[in-house]
């Protein structure tokens, strides 16, 4: 291996893994010179090194995009920014076993579900290029001395901060809606999960991007997380991640120079189940709602609310069906659910079990480590949760689901909306207006009625409350990369000769 890129082989692909910054359409050294291990969480083991941005790399990757965005990309079309994102779209699915495999080595995740997140990648990639030609103002009728206009440009130089949980869809939500309006971009992965947005990086060359348009670089979050957010040349910074960090990120662009700001942070949403629910259906999506990419997503039906009369049948079947979710070897295709991502995240994760033990709750399923190697967690089920306890309000990003039983419609409100988190909720129920009237009152961006986890990138996703500012995805994404403009041209005499 050279310190810029190395065969990987993994069990179901070989691969040259770039390893560099990649900036101005070249991977390169980090200045200081340092490097940093990304782990295998399914053997504990390291995979590779890969260069270590700091404040003086993320300060080149931000000249190299200013760059860009006053030279070569000015004089790109918008329908060529729209060529270049569908090219990109086409390569990530040509590579997509490679991609896939990398998410699985890297982060842990089953590698069938590591391919629908690619194809969720190419799809968004694909999707925003259709944007890049669509986006345009207005021109108002004002008085008729004057033509007036809008124009819907772009913010500039655009630093984003994503996380390791779902690192390539993560790269391409964030890189998607800010390149089809014409931003340049500096990303920031997470360095639990540095390789495919390395990966993704060498497609951003073959796709025909100009030098500096999309820079790519690994990182620690206290580092060149921080000199993103605080950079003076910087002018939008959109975050994925933990809410405390969110905070700190927005502290700093406030600090800084009031850069535009978009967070999307944590959740500790409800998942309502009334009594008329379709039992197996609803049984189903609470499964998958809440042990799902190990339940390390923000969006995790991590509350399980059931209506008293058919709580008991419920827990006695949900206990049984998440019992069966088949842990394992991400590259075993029976495989549901992985290890967590790193050693850090384990550790949280068994010390919230240790906690809702001591505070009283009962473990109905799980709450232990699952084998001896790997971050493994049993999916675990606690019952007898009480509203005021700790794994009730905190977000554990983790297989532990909390179950709560509830009287009638006002107190199944009542308990789903009292955290301070808003980014998603769920109702099962037969009844349509019970359905509506819920889903109206459930303080959260995102309600799904009778399934769970259901994202699609033609549709806005993003928090109430704690949860976060501003839309990712859909047409609302747009707004967030794009400034507006009037623009007042004077037909006739002036009015004040
Ligand atoms: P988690 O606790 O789940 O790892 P974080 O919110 O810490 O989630 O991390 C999400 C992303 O934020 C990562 O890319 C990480 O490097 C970055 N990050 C962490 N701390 C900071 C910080 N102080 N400033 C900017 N980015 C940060």
């Amino acid at each position: 291996m050279d310190d810029l890129f190395t065969t990987i082989e993994t069990p179901t692909a070989k691969y040259e893994q770039p390893l560099g910054l990649f900036i101005n359409n070249e991977f390169r050294k980090a200045r200081s010179g340092r490097t940093f291990q990304t782990i295998n969480p399914t053997t504990e083991k390291p995979i590779v090194s890969v260069q270590e941005a700091d404040e003086q790399d993320v300060d080149d990757a931000v000249k190299a995009a200013q760059e860009a965005f006053n030279g070569s990309w000015q004089k790109v079309t918008p329908s060529d920014r729209g060529r270049m994102l569908t090219k990109l779209a086409d390569l990530f699915e040509r590579d997509s076993d490679i991609l896939a495999a990398i998410e699985s080595l890297d982060n842990g995740k089953a590698f069938t579900m590591a391919k629908i997140d690619v194809a969720n990648a190419a799809g968004c990639l694909r999707y925003y290029g259709g944007w890049a030609d669509k986006v345009h103002g207005q021109t108002i009728d004002t008085n008729p001395e004057s033509l007036t206009y809008t124009r819907h440009e772009p913010i500039g130089v655009c630093g984003q901060i994503i996380p390791w949980n779902f690192p390539i869809m993560m790269w391409s939500w964030k890189i998607g809606p800010a390149i089809a309006v014409g931003n340049v971009v500096v990303i920031k992965t997470a360095e639990q999960t540095p390789l495919s947005g390395l990966y993704a990086a060498k497609l951003i060359k073959e796709a025909g991007f100009p030098p500096g348009v999309v820079n790519v670089i690994s990182g620690f979050g206290s580092i060149a997380g921080a000199a993103i957010s605080s950079h003076m040349d910087i002018d939008k910074v959109a975050f994925t991640g933990s809410t405390l960090v969110g905070r700190m990120v927005l502290q700093a662009a406030a600090k800084s120079n009031l850069k535009k700001v978009t967070l999307e942070l944590g959740g500790k949403s409800p998942n309502i189940v009334f009594d008329d629910a379709d039992i197996d259906n609803a049984i189903s999506w609470a499964n998958f709602g809440i042990f799902f990419n190990h339940g390390q997503c923000c969006c995790a039906g991590s509350r399980i609310l059931v209506q008293e009369g058919i709580h008991d049948k419920f827990v006695a079947r949900f206990k049984e069906r998440a019992a069966q979710n088949k842990l394992g070897n991400p590259f075993d295709s029976s495989t549901f659910q992985g290890p967590q991502v790193s050693q850090l995240q384990f550790d949280r994760i068994m010390e919230y079990i240790d906690h809702g033990k001591n505070e009283g709750a009962t473990v109905a399923v799980g709450g232990e480590r699952h084998g001896t190697e790997g971050y493994f967690i049993q999916p675990t089920v606690f019952t007898d949760v009480h509203q005021d306890m700790k794994i009730a309000q905190e977000e554990i990003f983790g297989p532990v689901v909390t179950v709560q039983k509830f009287k009638d419609e006002a107190e199944a409100i009542s308990i789903g909306n009292s955290t301070r988190y808003g980014l998603a909720a769920a109702v099962h129920t037969k009844n349509v207006n019970t359905a509506i009237r819920v889903s109206n009152a459930l303080r959260a961006g995102t309600v799904w009625i009778n399934n769970y986890n259901l994202i699609n990138y033609q549709a806005p996703f993003g928090g109430f409350k704690e949860s976060g500012i501003g839309r990712e995805l859909g047409s609302y994404a747009l707004e967030n990369y794009t400034q507006i403009k009037t623009v007042h041209y004077q037909l006739g005499d002036a009015l004040f000769a």
